[in-house]
Parts: C-alpha cells; structure tokens; sequence
C-alpha cells in the first residue's frame, strides 16, 4: 500500500515549509492529509482507480493531484523541488522530541546544523544553549533525545530483517556451497522481537577469509564497512547494515549463544557460570582446566545445569529460573496453526476473490479459516452492510460444499462503534460462524469501556488488534490493558495477535500477562493479498515471547474443538 508512502511524504513537506517559515494553514493542511492517510485502511491505490480520491475528507484538490503525481511517476514534483536547501539530516534532527523545525531553523541559521554529529557538537560546546529560546533544561532534553535517535535509527521492522537475512543466506547457501556447514542469524532478529537491532549472521566454516570474501561481493551490497578474518559488515541497497561472522565448528555453538543474548540473559547466565566456576564467552565455556564445551548451544546451558532455552525467551524475563527448576513452557510453533481466522476479499478490501483466498490458505496446508471483512461503519474500506454480508455469506457456504479437508467459517470483522455498540445486531452476528470485533476510529473515545463492551456480546469471538498500535508509526490508543484482559478472562473472549508486521498487536508483554489471567489468544494475519498470509510467522514468533504455549492458542485446536469453545456455544 503506497497510502504510508505518501503520508510520510506529506508530513515531510509539512516539516520543510515549517523549517522554511511558511505560513501555519499551509503547513497544516499537509500534517492533516498525511493522518488521514495513515488512518485509511483502504488502499489509496485503489480509491485512485475507481476515481474516489475526492470522498476522503480532508484531501482537497491540490493534495489529490500530489498523490496522483505519486501514483503515477513514484515522485512528488513538488516535494523535490522542496527538498533543496536544507540540513542534510533534517528529518533525523526533526525526529529529535522537543527539536521541531523552527528550533531546527534557527540552528541551521546560526550555528550551521545540517546533521546529528553537528547538533552534539553544538550541545558539547554549549553554542546551542546560547540561542534565543534555549535555556539548560531544553538543551538537556534535546540532549537525551538526541541519544535515543542514534539507537533507533538502526532499528528495523522484523519483516525487513527477515527478509535480508533469507536474502544473504540463500545467496551464500549457493555460492559457498559445501564451504558453508551451518548458517544462523543471532540478535535479536533470532529472539523474533518486532524491531530488530543491527542483522548479525553467524556462518560455520573452515574457510572463513573465503566465504567473507564472497559476503562482501553480494551484488546489493553498496559499502564494505569492515573486512577482518572473523568478521566482515556490508551496508546494502536499502542502508542496511550487515555482519557476517566466520566461525570455527568447536565454538559455533558458544558464538551463536553470545550473538542472540539478550544482554540481560548472557549478563546473568555468565553470574551463574561464575559461582559454579566456569567461564562463558564466544568461544566456548571452560573450567579451570580449559574448554569443555562450545560446539552446540545447548553445551553451555548443560554445563550450566539446565535445558536449552528457547531463543524467544532469552530477555532475562524469568526464563532462566523456570529453565532450572524445569518449567519451561513448551512453546507454539507455526506448525501448531491450524486456521487463519482473520481474512479479507474483495468483498471488502482484499484483492482476492472468496474463492481464490480459501483455495490460496487451503493450499499452505491450514485447516479452516475464516473470512472477517470490514463492516459497514468501515466506508472507507468498502465495508459490508447486511445485505452483502448474508451474499457472502452465502457464497461461503456453497464454496464449503466442494471441500471435504478444509472448512470456511463466514465471519466479519465488525467495527466496535463510539458508542461500543457493534455494526451489526446481534440475529446477524448469530447466523456467522466467527466473529472478530475492531476498533477503526474514534481512538480518543472511551477505547476501554468500548472493548469491553464488545466482548459481553455473546457473539463476538476475538478482539482485532486490541491496542491499535502501529509499530514505530503510531502509538495504541489508551487501553487499560489489564481491565481488557480481565473482562477477556470472565467472558471468554479471546485477544488477538494480529500479525501484520507493523501491528503486532498485541505485543509480547501483553500476550504474557493476557495468557498469565488464562486469556486465550487467537494468533492472525489480517491478509488483505496473498503475500501477507506468510506473516503468521511474525505473530508466533511475538506470542512464543509472550510465553505461549499450544494450549494458550484457540487457533490450534482442530475445527471441532474450536466450535464446542467458542462462547455462543458453551
Ligand atoms: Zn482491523
Ligand atoms: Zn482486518
């Protein structure tokens, strides 16, 4: 969806003619346009083609021609003619809290800020203090936001990193061939957390010159910023970073420990080492005589006196007491989803017809699934009435009779309204099979009190990404997520792990103490096209954080099971 592109693009604009002193109406109107932008769940692409740009409110005339321009050439004119005389690194000093574009201004003005460096040089030799507005405690603040940036400018949305890191291996995998015995990417792209720090690949071989050597001729590869024998950093296409480290088969395992941390837990399992005295490091772990181990993982949590913890658990969360008493939960995995329950058509806003979504998630082996398009309140996504959702409804179920190996369940994904009461009444909801309830707008309303009241309707199964975040975009709406749980736990209704990558939602604390109060969840993708379906990877990985196990997840159980629990029947 380029509806995010282009929002960026207008917030950008909006921060240049701000930096340039432009007047306020100008400057808002592009600030409004990007949030509507962001809101939309329809894909601007689409309304363009059906000629209904015009219906979005709050984008008039001129900004419609913008995102034309952007549709069509993949540019904004206007946006680049903008782009001349400014700080190199506006947009990363703008992303500084309390350094908006007027402070950034007059920086640029009279100190010559043009970038991060620039700006800790003029906070070091305190020229920054002196400008008119500052003062210490504005400097200070400025100061720490300043640090914040530098670590999560190098923070990447799991997906990217995936992505890469499959890239880099399948590459090297043909390349290197035999050369190449085990491969793993560590950090904390392998504990699967939603944003990953720096890609960090870990190569077993006897020849590591060699196979670092080919690493560095990648063909995306735009800059070598590191070329050792242990260790080469390339930065690719996309500005990525990433390390290749070539290690020895006696201590892969010891390596692979050290580069998945977290920190915290290698901070704290080297204190055990120590009182049982041993010694941990990348390269194995040794008692006073020398090495004893190192060429698997699980040789360092043996010798520690306990079973192998699964990389997800690794944030020094409790994982490491439960590893040595022997409760470890005995996490979900993929293999364990027997349905995709969060699905959309072009009865809505999906690009695949009933039919071609149902023989697509057949085919990657799930069980049943079900269809949850938006309902009606969602216009914007050509949501369903009563009369579409009942034709589908009935498609859905003459589709169920040519398959005797996999079910469709009719369901919707109905809009939790201001007033908490849902899209449709409830002798609708009752002749679905499943449904899911969301909250699509009015975030300031009464969140809260509106999901609750979504999950004492009988009806209502799962509710859709309950926090409503968007991963380094926007931040949930004000839930308080422990009365949510709560009320999951008496009604029986479950939460959701939408696992679209930049919602994650919920995130992993919340799965934790979701499944700690016995609340189930149900772990989807929110597929809109085919290429979104592989994402349930992303929504394991996240619960299997949050502690998971099978049992916490109503979308392992086979279909039988899960209709006899659902809360309509019991
Ligand atoms: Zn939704
Ligand atoms: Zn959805």
């Amino acid at each position: 969806m380029k509806n995010q592109e282009i929002a960026e693009i207008f917030t950008r604009m909006a921060d240049i003619l701000e930096f340039k002193g432009e007047n306020a109406f100008k400057v808002n109107a592009y600030r409004k346009a990007a949030r509507v932008l962001t809101d939309l769940t329809a894909d601007i692409e689409d309304l363009y083609n059906n000629k209904q740009l015009g219906e979005i409110p709050g984008i008039g005339q001129a900004l419609q021609g913008k995102i034309e321009d952007y549709l069509l050439h993949n540019r904004i004119s206007q946006y680049d003619a903008l782009l001349n005389d400014i700080p190199k690194e506006l947009f990363s000093l703008l992303s500084i809290p309390n350094f908006g574009p007027r402070t950034a201004a007059l920086a640029y003005q009279k100190l010559g800020v043009q970038t991060l460096a620039d700006l800790e040089k003029v906070i070091q030799n305190g020229d920054l203090v002196k400008l008119p507005g500052m003062g210490e405690k504005k400097v200070d603040k400025i100061h720490r936001g300043l640090e914040l940036i530098k670590v999560s400018q190098t923070r990447i949305s799991i997906a990217v990193a995936q992505s890469i890191i499959d890239q880099v291996i399948s590459w090297l995998g043909e390349k290197a061939g035999t050369q190449i015995t085990r491969i793993t990417a560590a950090g904390s792209a392998r504990r699967g957390k939603e944003t990953v720090h720096g890609i960090d690949i870990l190569a077993e071989t006897p020849d590591g010159a060699a196979v670092l050597q080919l690493f560095t001729q990648m063909p995306n590869v735009t800059e070598i910023t590191g070329a050792g024998d242990t260790k080469a950093s390339v930065i690719l296409e996309n500005r990525y970073q990433v390390d290749l480290r070539a290690i020895p088969a006696a201590s892969y395992g010891a390596a692979l420990q050290y580069f998945t941390g977290s920190q915290a837990h290698n901070i704290k399992l080297r204190g055990i080492a120590r009182d049982r005295g041993l010694k941990i490091n990348e390269y194995g772990i040794f008692n006073e005589h020398g090495k004893i181990g190192g060429e698997q993982e699980e040789d360092i949590y043996r010798l520690l006196g306990m079973p192998w913890i699964e990389p997800e658990l690794r944030e020094d969360r409790g994982e490491i007491e439960a590893a040595l008493q022997n409760r470890l939960p005995h996490l979900v995995t993929l293999d364990d989803i027997k349905a995709d329950l969060h699905i959309h058509s072009t009865y809505s806003d999906g690009q695949l017809s009933v039919a071609e979504m149902a023989e697509t998630i057949r085919s990657l082996g799930y069980q049943y699934m079900a269809f949850c398009d938006h309902s009606r309140s969602a216009f914007y996504a050509n949501g369903l009435d009563e009369n579409r959702l009942l034709q589908q409804l009935e498609e859905i179920r003459r589709l169920n009779e040519r398959y005797s190996d996999f079910a469709i369940l009719a369901g919707t994904e109905t809009d939790i309204l201001p007033d908490g009461s849902l899209d449709f009444p409830d002798h609708i909801l009752k002749k679905l099979d499943f449904v899911i309830a969301s909250i699509h707008s009015a975030f300031e309303t009464d969140p809260t009190g509106r999901t609750i009241a979504a999950m004492k309707n009988p009806y209502v199964d799962v509710i859709g990404h309950p926090t409503g975040r968007l991963i380094s975009r926007r931040e949930g709406f004000a839930l308080d997520i422990d009365r949510v749980i709560a009320v999951a736990a008496e009604t029986g209704t479950a939460l959701e792990i939408n696992s679209y990558w930049d919602r994650l939602d919920l995130s992993d604390l919340h799965v934790k103490r979701a499944i700690e109060q016995g609340v189930k969840i149900c772990i989807n993708t929110d597929s809109h096209q085919a290429a979104h379906l592989t994402m349930m990877e992303f929504g394991v990985a996240t619960a299997r954080r949050g502690w998971a196990e099978c049992k916490d997840i109503i979308n392992t159980l086979p279909l039988e099971q899960f209709r006899a629990r659902q809360k309509r029947n019991r």
